[in-house]
């Protein structure tokens, strides 16, 4: 922690911020500038400490501001865990050799149309099959998902065709229901900092691919994962959907690729892309999904339907068999120069 002392700040100012922190047990390191003053604080302080010295100090005459210069997630963090996480499920393994594609329709709608999603899905060499059904819904009025009876569906297809499953939480009290149906559980991007639910999923045994929300910075992304680990669940994946877009008159969010490389460098948990939420366009998403492989991460998820104008949610970014056969035709062909295979 930095704190940086105003411009003139007297020497009983700065004798009052060092007394701060040697009560607490640790010796300030004051750091002389060329025109103000900064004192230095361990980074070795608990959270708690941290937030205790944090507040004394910003409450001081003569403090411009405090800084924080340690990562605030622990468990998450790459520091302290140097070698990449792998979470292996089924045929899948994500953070290892291979590009991990997690494809299916946005919400199960019937056996037929989640049994020949999964045909698809698999004949494209796909290893991950994805379905909601609880669907965090903007309108009350939209389609909700077929709820238990879409698990029992996602249950069905996926032992009849060997596909690992993957469907949303959306309620702590719905982890256990949820995870008996399913291979992965899914955090929406709303539902990132639902404290109550990431207990629950991390004291679930199953993995957890958790999605950015919305509007969450990267620290409080890696703090929601921080929540699954702290409860003893290894078997995290993190998951880019696009944030806050400035505008939505062109794409429904912004994808924030740069985020790929960014998490790589911070945190050991593999990192996959939804360019399916992150653009809303289905002919923008092959772009973005290739963008992703070049960037570094370590698989994708992308919305697929076999009748797009028929969906009942996100029709108009699902891809069509046609064109999700494309997509992977790309990728297998772009994959070797990145290093990675399908
Ligand atoms: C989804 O994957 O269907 C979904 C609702 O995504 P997000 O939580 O990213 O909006
Ligand atoms: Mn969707």
């Amino acid at each position: 922690m930095i704190v940086v002392m105003q411009l003139g700040a007297t020497q009983a100012q700065i004798d009052a911020v060092c007394k701060v922190i040697r009560d607490h047990g640790h010796e300030p390191l004051v750091l002389p500038g060329e025109d103000r003053l900064a004192v230095g604080v361990p980074d070795s302080l608990g959270t708690d400490e941290r937030s205790s010295i944090e507040g004394q100090i910003a409450r001081l005459e003569g403090v411009s501001k405090v800084t924080q210069t340690s990562s605030p997630y622990k468990l998450a963090s790459r520091e302290f865990h140097r070698i990449g996480t792998k979470v292996t499920v089924g045929p899948a393994t994500f953070g290892g050799e291979k590009f991990v594609v997690i494809a299916g329709p946005c919400s199960v709608e019937s056996y037929d149309q989640f049994r020949t999603s999964a045909e698809i899905v698999k004949q494209n060499g796909a290893k991950v099959l994805r379905g909601g059904a609880f669907k965090p819904r903007t309108s009350p009025y939209s389609f909700q998902g077929l709820q238990l009876e879409g698990l029992k569906i996602i249950q069905q297809v996926g032992g009849e065709t060997g596909l690992t499953t993957i469907s949303e939480v959306m309620a702590a009290d719905m982890v256990e229901t949820v995870a008996e149906h399913v291979d992965i559980l899914q955090i929406g991007a709303r539902s990132m900092q639902n404290f109550p639910l990431l207990i629950q999923a991390g004291q679930s045994r199953k993995p957890v691919f958790l999605k950015r929300g919305p509007s969450a910075t990267i620290d409080e992304f890696l703090l929601a994962a921080e929540y699954l680990l702290n409860q003893g669940n290894d078997q995290v994946i993190l998951c880019e959907r696009g944030i806050m877009p400035l505008d939505r008159a062109y794409t429904r969010n912004t994808l924030d690729l740069a985020a790929v490389p960014v998490l790589k460098e911070h945190t050991h948990l593999p990192v996959v892309v939804d360019p399916s939420h992150g653009t809303g366009v289905a002919r923008y998403v092959e772009p973005m999904a290739k963008a992703a492989l070049v960037a570094g991460a370590d698989g994708i998820m992308v919305e697929t339907h076999p009748e797009p104008l028929t969906a009942l949610s996100d029709a108009g970014q699902a891809l069509d068999p046609a064109q999700f056969g494309g997509l992977m035709d790309a990728l297998r062909a772009l994959a070797p120069a990145c290093g990675t295979s399908l």
